[in-house]
């Protein structure tokens, strides 16, 4: 869906653009250059964090990678565009559910968790951030945080034990599944019917456990059943790090209006993707900046400000253009000003929402 002002942006760039901002409940007028200094200044002064990428994978094996996998992100990238944080997910992609293969892939997660932590640890600019007090500081440092997740419970196999072992490595956040059923849960994605009917017996007590540890569940690629199942039992809220609007393109992996809500209503976050597949039908250079803000716009429509952020993707399939790799994370601001965001709701999309969200696991 290409909205009318995208039109018209299209017909009068270069010419110096005219908008209505209307953040603060006035209406002015601010030439594109107005609106970049003032995407400078909120990305100096506010925490901004993209809660997925797939990055980690592409550093530990640029080679095995590079089906996908664009360097979209590196820290100087994340330095050019403002953006200070991100959840830099270790994805494991589904193979057999025997013994040997549940072993082999908790063997690959942890040994490539293991070496994305050295490689971070030796980048000066850079630090591992384990709570909302690490990310702040590291922000006011000028310190670009790098926070873990796993991306497919897939690697923890059917053994609960792991989830300490991975938190214990630094981990904080573990995507349920991925595009395939897995022992704790039903994907979105897969092609068989429902396997566990939602979440598995194993699976509640992969969710009590992950509540008990302070591990973050995500549900982005869990089924309708998976995440109605996790928001009821999960005392902690829960966030979809990488997940469009079911309403405005619908992809099996985005988000209906009643999964949206239940998120929200649970004091979770609905973090926007930018894989083009899941924000519009159009080809691929036609999909933009504006379009990943008309899922977030629809976000806050339907649940308030305080329940919506970014997760690229990037490095997995995410970027548009004008937002094709780290460095260009402020084009999504500027888009926002453009459509009457405040500073203070920038804030909260770019980073108060995800404090707000630690917090609440005690992290
Ligand atoms: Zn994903």
């Amino acid at each position: 869906m290409m909205s009318g002002f995208n039109y018209l942006k299209a017909l009068v760039l270069p010419v110096m653009l005219l908008v209505a901002v209307t953040g603060s409940g006035q209406s002015s007028q601010k030439s594109l250059g107005e609106l970049q200094e003032i995407a400078e200044r909120i990305h100096s002064k506010y925490l901004t964090v993209d809660t997925h990428n797939d990055t980690a994978l592409h550093i530990n094996n640029p080679k095995e990678s590079s089906r996908i996998t664009k360097g979209q992100v590196s820290f100087p990238l994340m330095r050019e565009g403002g953006l200070d944080a991100a959840l830099f997910a270790v994805f494991i992609g589904q193979k057999g559910r025997d013994k040997a293969s549940l072993d082999s892939a908790f063997n690959y997660v942890r040994d490539n968790l293991s070496r994305f932590r050295s490689y971070v640890e030796d980048y000066p600019g850079g630090a591992i951030a384990y709570n909302s007090d690490d990310l702040l500081r590291n922000k006011e440092n000028g310190v670009l945080s790098v926070m873990l997740a796993i991306e497919n419970g897939y690697a923890i196999g059917d053994d609960i034990s792991r989830l300490e072992l991975f938190r214990d490595m630094g981990v904080r956040a573990i995507t349920l599944c991925h595009n395939e059923h897995n022992n704790i849960c039903d994907a979105s994605m897969d092609k068989g019917g429902p396997e566990h009917n939602g979440l598995s017996e194993f699976g509640k007590e992969v969710v009590r456990e992950m509540n008990r540890l302070g591990l973050i569940i995500d549900l982005s690629h869990a089924s309708t059943q998976t995440l109605s199942d996790v928001v009821k039992l999960s005392t902690k809220p829960v966030i979809a790090s990488h997940s469009g609007v079911y309403a405005i393109k619908n992809h099996n992996r985005n988000l209906k209006d009643n999964e949206i809500k239940a998120i929200a209503d649970a004091g979770g976050l609905i973090q926007v993707a930018t894989g083009r597949f899941f924000l519009s039908e159009l080809p691929k250079d036609s999909v933009t900046v504006a379009h990943i803000a008309d899922h977030i716009d629809y976000v806050k429509n339907l649940v308030g400000i305080d329940h919506v952020g970014i997760g690229t993707d990037f490095d997995g399939g995410g970027g548009v253009v004008g937002m094709e790799n780290a460095s260009k994370m402020k084009n999504l601001t500027i888009e926002l000003l453009r459509r009457g965001y405040s500073e203070e709701e920038l804030a909260k999309f770019w980073g108060g929402n995800f404090i707000r969200f630690l917090k609440h696991q005690n992290l």
